[in-house]
């Protein structure tokens, strides 16, 4: 149970790159990360327009002297401060993520970056590599993958509760681009453009949580062949996919499917994923996130909500309040960061950290997942080998 009481001797000064005024998902960072004062914000670079961005710092209460015109100009600025920003949050469109990752590495600062990491696995490689030069580490936003009932099922998998796992289907199809938003919506539009967004759409905008996920509830499952079907049903997206398919072959002999998509009409709340064993399946939804099913073949369903006596201990580490206390996607964000500061603080004192977070593995796994998507259909649907 989590009640707010400080896990480190002081908040670790950190610095944002982008989310601003009118961005999708600087607010959830910023809150999360202030919650359980785990994080204070302390300087910013929140707009691709300075003005606007030291306007919008100054109602986040910054200091005006922490508020600069690009991410270039925060680093240098701060590392000559006493007090100078140990930790940075990119928020920015995807093409920015290496290069001010990279940045913050060189600059001995500890990285929470927005997915997909990179454009590419050789990049990713590369922030690999410098984070273990700096020891500084790099956590990836699968902001999805802190609710309870995600360990829950983790813990049920690694017990044996359904068996030897045959079958992971999944899916994150939400129907709010149907049709072409982009031609008012800034945040859509640069995500429609391979020069922003990289060399997808929906298998990086969406795809890669659900992919955590499967990573996270299976860990031992890993992907040996896929196959994968693009499609641009908005044409002006082309070359960028708004729906594809997935089929993946695990070294088990099991099997995943993944249907991701933007353009699936009607559908509010899009990431659902069911993993199959031979005695029993799970399944876990987004718009139910505090519900696990569990299915045994031949018996009643029956629905675990978390907090309940009967979880694993793990799965209730987590909770924030009573068992009827509902729970959304901000305490599911704030489970991640917590284990953020944490692993910082960790690193930092010469001291092991023990507990899953997304890290810069996972980022570089969900980049070399796409990559093979995007090899599979560009090359007519084919199967190929996992690299
Ligand atoms: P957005 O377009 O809504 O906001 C982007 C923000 O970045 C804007 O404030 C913009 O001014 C700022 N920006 C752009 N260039 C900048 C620069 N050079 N320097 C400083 N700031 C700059 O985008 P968004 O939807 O918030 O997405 C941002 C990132 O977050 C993307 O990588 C996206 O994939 C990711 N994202 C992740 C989740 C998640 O669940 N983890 C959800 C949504 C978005």
């Amino acid at each position: 149970m989590i009640y707010g009481e400080k896990t480190l001797d002081r908040p670790i000064r950190i610095g944002m790159v982008g989310g601003g005024r009118g961005g999708q998902i600087g607010y959830i960072h910023r809150i999360a990360s202030a919650r359980d004062f785990n994080f204070q914000l302390v300087a910013g670079a929140f707009d691709v327009n300075p003005e606007r961005g030291k306007d919008f710092g100054l109602n986040l209460h910054v200091k005006e002297d922490r508020l600069y015109k690009d991410y270039k100009e925060m680093f240098e600025k701060e590392k000559t401060r006493e007090d100078g920003i140990e930790a940075v949050i990119i928020a920015t469109p995807n093409f920015l993520h290496y290069e001010i990752a990279k940045a913050a590495l060189e600059n001995n600062l500890h990285v929470v970056c927005e997915k997909p990491m990179t454009f590419t696995v050789a990049e990713a490689e590369d922030l690999k590599q410098l984070s273990e030069k700096h020891k500084k580490i790099v956590c990836t936003t699968f902001g999805y993958s802190g609710y309870q009932m995600i360990e829950q099922a983790r813990q049920m998998v690694k017990n044996g509760d359904l068996g030897p796992i045959r079958i992971i289907n999944m899916v994150y199809a939400h129907g709010y681009h149907n049709v072409a938003v982009e031609k008012h919506n800034a945040s859509t539009k640069w995500r429609v453009d391979p020069k922003m967004a990289g060399p997808s759409y929906v298998l990086g905008d969406v795809g890669i949580h659900a992919i955590y996920l499967s990573r996270i509830i299976c860990p031992d499952l890993k992907i040996k062949k896929l196959m994968c079907s693009r499609q641009s049903f908005v044409k002006s997206r082309a070359p960028l996919e708004d729906n594809a398919m997935t089929i993946q072959e695990y070294n088990n002999g099991a099997i995943g499917y993944l249907w991701s998509s933007c353009v699936n009409s009607g559908s509010m709340y899009g990431l659902k994923i069911r993993v199959v064993g031979e005695k029993a399946s799970l399944e876990w939804n987004e718009e139910h996130p505090y519900a696990l099913s569990y299915e045994v073949q031949g018996q009643p369903k029956q629905t675990m909500i978390k907090g309940a006596d009967y979880l694993y201990p793990s799965a209730k580490e987590d909770d924030r309040g009573a068992t009827d206390v509902v729970e959304g996607l901000f305490e599911s964000w704030s489970n991640l960061y917590a284990r953020f500061a944490q692993a910082m603080y960790a690193i930092d004192h010469g001291k092991e950290y023990n507990k899953w977070y997304p890290d810069v593995n996972d980022g570089l796994e969900a980049v070399r997942w796409i990559e093979n998507c995007v090899k599979s259909a560009d090359n007519g649907a084919t199967w190929v080998d996992y690299k």
